[in-house]
C-alpha cells in the first residue's frame, strides 16, 4: 500500500483530511486551499486538464486548468488528478514539466490517479456507507460525485465486492 500522506507537509496533509471528512466535498475548494487556483477553459477533446505555472494568481506558483466540456465528474477527477501532480511530483521540482493530461500511462500518471481515487474516496467513509448496505458503484458515485467507473476500481482496492 503506497503511503502518499508521508511525502505531504503536515499542513497540506491536514487540509487534504478535513477534505475528507464529507463525500464529494468541493475540490476546487480544497485546491485554492493549497495555494492552487483552478482554471476552467475550452481544451481540445483529447485533454482532460492540466497543471501550468502561475507566479501572480496563484499563491503556489501552479495552477490547474481543466476542460469546460467535460462533465462534472469528470472534472472533479481531474481537479483531484492535476492536484496529485502538484502534491507529489511538481513541488520541489523547478524543472518539473507538466504534460497535457489525458490520464496516460507512466508511474506519475498512475500515481496521480491512485491519490485522486484515495482523496474523493476516502476508504473510511466509503467503507462506511458499504457496512449500512449501499453497495452499488452507481449510486455510490453519485454520493460521493465520481464516476461508477471509478467507484468500481476504488471498491476493488478496498477489497469490497
Ligand atoms: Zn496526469
Amino acid at each position: 500500500m503506497v503511503n502518499f500522506s508521508e511525502r505531504l507537509r503536515d499542513d497540506q496533509c491536514s487540509k487534504v483530511t478535513r477534505f475528507q471528512l464529507t463525500p464529494c466535498a468541493d475540490v476546487k475548494a480544497l485546491a485554492r486551499s493549497l495555494g492552487v487556483e483552478v482554471e476552467e477553459r475550452v481544451l481540445g477533446d483529447t485533454t482532460d486538464g492540466y497543471l501550468e505555472r502561475d507566479e501572480f494568481l496563484s499563491e503556489s506558483g501552479w495552477k490547474i486548468v481543466i476542460n469546460r466540456k467535460r462533465s462534472v465528474v469528470r472534472k472533479r477527477f481531474t481537479v483531484a488528478h492535476e492536484l496529485a501532480h502538484f502534491l507529489l511530483h511538481a513541488r520541489d521540482d523547478p524543472f518539473y514539466e507538466p504534460q497535457r493530461d489525458t490520464f496516460s500511462v507512466g508511474s506519475e500518471e498512475n500515481e496521480a490517479n491512485l491519490f485522486a481515487a484515495r482523496i474523493l474516496m476516502p476508504g473510511r467513509l466509503v467503507g462506511g456507507f458499504f457496512q449500512e448496505g449501499v453497495r452499488s458503484p452507481n449510486r455510490l458515485g453519485k454520493i460521493f460525485g465520481v464516476s461508477a467507473e471509478a467507484m468500481s476500481r476504488r471498491l476493488n482496492e478496498l477489497g469490497l465486492n
